[in-house]
């Protein structure tokens, strides 16, 4: 299996209501990631060197739990 090829990837997620952002962290994201981003290559002949997905949504505060 391909190993992670120093492609960067960084995942955030923005807090829509409080407008704060945190960056997530995951060895399974990176996997998932690695999978999508082979797939894209080879279907659309490209070279992707670096991924930035910003998730937004709400945190625990602002869904009132
Ligand atoms: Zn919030």
């Amino acid at each position: 299996m391909k190993i992670f090829s120093g492609k960067t990837l960084r995942i955030h997620f923005k807090y829509s209501s409080c407008n704060s952002i945190i960056d997530i962290d995951s060895k399974d994201l990176s996997l998932e990631y690695l999978i999508l981003n082979n797939k894209s290559e080879k279907e659309n002949d490209l070279l992707m060197f670096d991924t930035d997905i910003m998730l937004v949504g709400l945190c625990k505060k602002c869904r009132g739990g």
